[in-house]
């Protein structure tokens, strides 16, 4: 009774907000965020994350605890745990559902295929399943990511672009999930949106990304590694900062329109919209380097090997018109301004004497 209390009280909306969401990967990176701006505005807003170990699960605490602080329980629990995601929607009456929880990174995947079928298929159907079966219907919108472009060599991408020769298992769930998405829509009728983001940075972000491990590295005084294509081309990526990602989120869900269907019965035709969220600016890793350089004021030891075949595309290039037109969405911090963000946030959490001084510790992600 506790529990169901602490989660209607979460879900409750506060005035100006019209929204009632269910938020999984609220104790992520981009969940975190996006939790808040929504909370915020004064919509309700119930977390569910599994806290898994993938990466420092100090840092996913620590996030979870600043959104306690503003009125979001995160409920500890997996995707694929039926009863808890059905004991959710007995509880709550959700209008959306912001799906951002998945087994993310491309080089994990080497190792630990099945993580990814787990978190990335099986509880992405457990979830669909439960919207499906949920009177009435919520809205989904959820995370997919550039990573399905793979080896497309057109720039910039643009949505209608093939997406059929994923470059790593990770990307391969993440276009398995679009598929599965497409069709629940069509026979189901639910109102569907994938939002494919590119490289997302910025304060609270992911320690099993580059520029995080850059930044600790050139700290601590040791080498990086850069990437280099076979042909010297430098890797390339179209970094997104986080707060604009929260705003293409956001607006995803103020336009979503309601799905069609009930108990697995379709009335209509429902929404069905796939849009990059990125920034239009794909910048050489060397020179993301030379701004961190900068902002750190420190020289970085670089080491120039080549790329390792695990799946990581040479560069990403987001076309938004889409996300431009139907969202307003338009990213406004170039890399700059946004690396000065996450070093300040960076050399705030792990100051001498913060508490996370050895969450990093002996943790190597390449
Ligand atoms: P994140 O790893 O910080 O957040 C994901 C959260 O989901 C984690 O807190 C994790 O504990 C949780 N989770 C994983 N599996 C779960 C399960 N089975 N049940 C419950 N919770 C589970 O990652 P992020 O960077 O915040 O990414 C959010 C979403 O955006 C993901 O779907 C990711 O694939 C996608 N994405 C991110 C980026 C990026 O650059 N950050 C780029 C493209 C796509």
């Amino acid at each position: 009774a506790a529990w169901e209390k602490a989660v209607r009280k979460s879900a409750q909306r506060k005035e100006g907000g019209r929204l009632v969401v269910l938020l999984t990967g609220a104790a992520g990176f981009v969940g975190s965020h996006v939790s808040l701006a929504l909370k915020d505005r004064g919509d309700g807003v119930v977390g569910l994350d599994n806290f898994n170990h993938y990466y420092p699960v100090a840092l996913k605490r620590a996030r979870a605890a600043k959104m306690k602080k503003a009125g979001i329980f995160t409920v500890e629990g997996d995707l694929n745990d039926q009863k808890v995601i059905a004991r959710l929607f007995s509880t709550v009456t959700f209008t959306h559902v912001l799906h951002l929880a998945a087994q993310a990174g491309v080089r994990y995947a080497v190792h630990n295929p099945l993580a990814y079928v787990h978190s990335n298929v099986g509880g992405f159907v457990t979830l669909l399943e439960q919207c499906k079966n949920t009177v009435p219907q919520p809205a989904f919108v959820y995370a997919s990511s550039s990573s399905v472009y793979g080896l497309n060599s057109k720039v910039p991408f643009s949505e209608d672009d093939r997406t059929d020769h994923p470059a790593s298992l990770y990307a391969a769930t993440k276009k398995a999930d679009e598929v599965l998405a497409h069709t629940y829509n069509h026979i189901y009728g639910l109102s569907i949106t994938a939002l494919r983001f590119f490289t997302v940075y910025g304060p609270w972000g992911r320690p099993d990304m580059a520029y995080f491990s850059f930044t600790k590295n050139i700290i601590e005084g040791r080498p990086i590694k850069i990437f280099q294509g076979p042909n010297h081309e430098e890797l390339a990526r179209d970094f997104t900062f986080i707060d604009d990602i929260v705003k293409g989120c956001v607006s995803s869900l103020d336009t979503a329109t309601p799905s069609t269907g009930s108990r697995g019965k379709k009335r209509g035709k429902a929404q069905f919209r796939i849009f990059n969220l990125g920034n239009t600016q794909p910048v050489p890793v060397g020179r993301f380097v030379s701004i961190l350089e900068k902002h750190l004021k420190k020289k970085a030891i670089r080491e120039i090997v080549p790329m390792p075949s695990t799946g990581d595309v040479m560069f990403t290039h987001a076309n938004i018109t889409k996300a431009q037109r139907a969202l307003g969405y338009n990213p406004q911090t170039d890399l700059e301004t946004g690396l000065k963000h996450f070093v300040k946030w960076y050399q705030t959490y792990y100051a001498k004497g913060s508490g996370h001084e050895d969450t990093l510790k002996g943790y190597m992600p390449f």
